[in-house]
């Protein structure tokens, strides 16, 4: 074997009868020295589409280094054998299952086999396609070099599980780069796709997978220079300089992640003020913090929060049979949508009688791959894939036809009916409506038992949960293909019973209501979503209310105040008056606050009501108990990952069933019964509460 590439990697019987080596694999690592004695160790995890970093890995890591430290090759290289890159991570498992005892030993295993990777006599390269994230970047950064294949992302997620790195990121990295990077890398989690990764010196060079040999022997010359050794670095060696660095990391910090919900980020810059001069010092603190912050509340409840990701994506198993889409309706809603789909792969048709409403969706559909880092080609098939359909020919050969049309039951039904005489036999129709019941178009669709609904949520590209939803004739097929077409297109899908609201518009509109309300009594704005920040929301109900458009909202309260009187009982008299002035929000520069320079970020010191946060939070969750209790959602870990994947609902606390149960459901029950003693019927707590669940 004098060269290896991807493929041949990708081949395991090529690299087991390899010439110059016996490449001996123990499950999930191989072994083996090519001819001109350099040596692969390639991670291809048992059974796994994706490397995730576990116990096992490290001890058989060990094993391999022991097998290369007794004939030590001219240099080591370390790869993955996963067409999906390099490592997701930690195995998500082995952390929820984790005492804090056993796995600070563990953690300690686990860091000796990098020190003797680290500290191997031969040059280590790590070469990495696609991500390389947390344990499995912290595997990379053990290595003297990192080579990245076009296209690769290095990261630091750990925050986003209420952690930090715990196998060396933090000091491996902050001595790798500038420090400062670094810490802003790990405190936010962010990742670093190829282009700034080399410019931050996380890859020392960026290659093609088939320059990949000539890559190394360049690193291996000497030819490639590291940026290292940086006055910075030098001058954070001095407590006095992190020590200041650190006041303003924590103030900043402090504002978008208090440490009393989030303490990891907190936790990591404690650790580097202290001991970030001393890398011996900083391994063992960083052991012991990470221990301990996984024992944490928010730890326990983010991982969770994960593991209900893919609650949602084991129920959309088995194949869609979709492959071409077609959309009708080229506003904010179908453009996001069409252009989401064909970034995804399938091809799609997109109509709209309004001509400049095509233009703009292929518009955004281009913004969409770039938000994506999709690089030129890609970028050009995905655009390719999406075509605009002014007459909407596309509906006649679409295997599933989308409905983004305006929000008025006229309109949509003559949009049906034109359906009802194009569509193909077998097709599926779905609206993207948000308020409108799907019962009273059963009677108009071509085909009632493949009608339903796909609510996406605005931005599409940001927000990944997807409302499937079926009124009483959808057949199960078509639920399943629905369910299974959301996964394929990388979203969460939700499968729900057709109801007012569905489910999360109906969990919201109390929340914004109220909201509203208060405002009405004379609370100040600021104060009201400062409380809900302060509850953990991503932003308050007011800026969401102007983000999601006042007028979509009015729209929303009311359709579901005629349904649902007793949730939604007054409309403030505010709200209509805002839309009437054109002040729509957000789209329109005003709403209840001025957007002319980008996302109002209110904060207010000033003391709210007692009760505001149980009086803008339990309206939400008593909602969702409803929703269960009807069944319109079949469980509360989906409840709670639908409401997190849509709105950010406060991801530390596990989501709003999660709080309800730590909270105690008869202490909710209480809690609304007083606000109702105090403020109205719309308060009265749900049967849900008492009935024992
Ligand atoms: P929009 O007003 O931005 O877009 C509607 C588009 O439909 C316009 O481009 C219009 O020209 C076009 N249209 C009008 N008549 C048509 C016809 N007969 N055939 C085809 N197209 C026609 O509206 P939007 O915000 O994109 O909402 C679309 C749908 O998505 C609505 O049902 C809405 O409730 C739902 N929705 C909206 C949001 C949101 O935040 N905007 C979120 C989720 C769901």
């Amino acid at each position: 074997m004098s060269r290896y590439e991807l493929s041949d990697i990708l081949d395991t019987n090529r690299l087991e009868l390899g010439p110059a080596g016996e490449a001996r694999g123990s499950g999930h690592w191989r072994y083996a020295m090519d001819e001109d004695r350099l040596g692969w160790l390639v991670l291809d995890c048992r059974d796994k589409r994706v490397n995730t970093i576990s116990q096992a890995v490290f001890r058989e890591l060990a094993e391999q280094l022991d097998k290369v430290e007794q004939d030590l090759p001219k240099a080591l290289v370390i790869r993955s054998a996963k067409p999906a890159g390099f490592a997701a991570g930690a195995d998500i498992a082995m952390l929820s299952e984790a005492g804090s005892d056993d796995f600070e030993t563990l953690l300690g295993e686990a860091h000796g086999v990098l020190d003797r990777l680290e500290g191997l006599s031969c040059p280590t390269i790590a070469v990495v396609h696609g991500p390389a994230l947390g344990a499995g970047y912290e595997i990379a950064l053990a290595c003297d070099w990192r080579v990245a294949i076009d296209g690769a992302t290095f990261g630091l997620p750990e925050v986003r599980l209420g952690l930090h790195p715990g196998l060396g990121g933090t000091f491996r990295l902050p001595r790798l780069i500038d420090p400062l990077a670094a810490m802003t890398l790990m405190l936010t989690g962010s990742s670093a796709h190829t282009r700034k990764a080399k410019k931050l010196g996380i890859a020392d060079l960026v290659t093609l997978e088939r320059h990949l040999p000539a890559a190394i022997a360049a690193v291996l010359r000497g030819d490639v220079k590291r940026k290292n050794g940086s006055f910075k670095q030098r001058a954070f060696e001095l407590a006095a300089a992190r020590n200041l660095a650190a006041g303003r990391m924590r103030r900043e910090t402090q504002a978008k992640a208090p440490k009393e919900h989030y303490p990891a980020p907190h936790a990591l810059i404690d650790l580097w003020a202290e001991h970030g001069g001393d890398t011996k010092a900083m391994q063992k603190a960083e052991i012991a913090s990470f221990a301990r912050l996984l024992q944490s509340t928010t730890c326990r409840n983010l991982l969770r929060v994960f593991s209900l990701r893919q609650t949602l994506k084991d129920a959309a198993k088995g194949a869609d049979g979709i492959k071409t889409v077609h959309v009708v309706g080229a506003g904010i809603m179908g453009a996001e949508i069409a252009g989401w789909v064909a970034r995804q792969g399938k091809r799609v048709t997109l109509s709209d009688p309004d001509k400049a409403a095509l233009g703009r969706a292929v518009a955004t559909a281009r913004a969409i791959c770039e938000d994506g880092h999709l690089n030129s080609l890609e970028t050009r098939d995905a655009l390719d894939r999406l075509m605009p359909d002014p007459f909407g020919y596309g509906a006649a050969r679409a295997d599933l036809v989308i409905e983004a049309g305006p929000e008025k039951p006229e309109i949509k039904q003559k949009i049906f009916a034109d359906l009802a005489a194009t569509m193909k036999t077998g097709a599926i129709l779905a609206t993207n409506t948000s308020s409108l019941q799907l019962e009273r178009f059963v009677d108009r669709v071509p085909a009632k038992a493949r009608f339903a609904g796909l609510h996406f949520f605005n931005p599409v590209r940001k927000v990944p949960l997807v409302e499937v939803i079926s009124h009483s004739r959808t057949d199960k097929q078509t639920r399943e293909r629905l369910l299974a077409f959301c996964d394929g297109i990388g979203r969460l899908p939700v499968a729900l019973k057709d109801s007012p609201g569905f489910l999360v518009n109906r969990a919201l509109m109390p929340y914004l209501m109220e909201a509203l309300l208060l405002m009405e009594e004379g609370v100040d704005k600021e104060v009201i979503d400062t409380a809900a920040t302060r509850f953990g929301m991503p932003m308050g109900p007011i800026v969401l209310a102007d983000q999601v458009g006042l007028d979509i909202c009015l729209d929303v309260a009311q359709s579901m105040q005629e349904a649902l009187p007793e949730s939604i009982a007054t409309i403030p008299a505010r709200l209509r008056e805002k839309v009437e002035a054109g002040e729509t929000g957000r789209k329109a520069g005003r709403g209840f606050y001025d957007w002319s320079e980008g996302t109002p970020k209110p904060a207010s010191d000033a003391s709210p009501p007692e009760d505001i946060e149980d009086r803008l939070i339990l309206p939400m969750i008593d909602a969702c108990a409803s929703c269960l209790r009807l069944g319109i959602v079949g469980s509360e870990e989906e409840t709670d990952a639908a409401m997190i994947f849509a709105t950010g609902f406060a991801p530390f606390r596990g989501g709003p069933m999660h709080y309800a149960r730590t909270r105690g459901h008869a202490e909710i029950a209480t809690a609304l019964e007083r606000l109702k003693g105090r403020h109205g019927e719309r308060f009265t707590p749900d049967p849900y509460w008492r009935n024992g669940h």
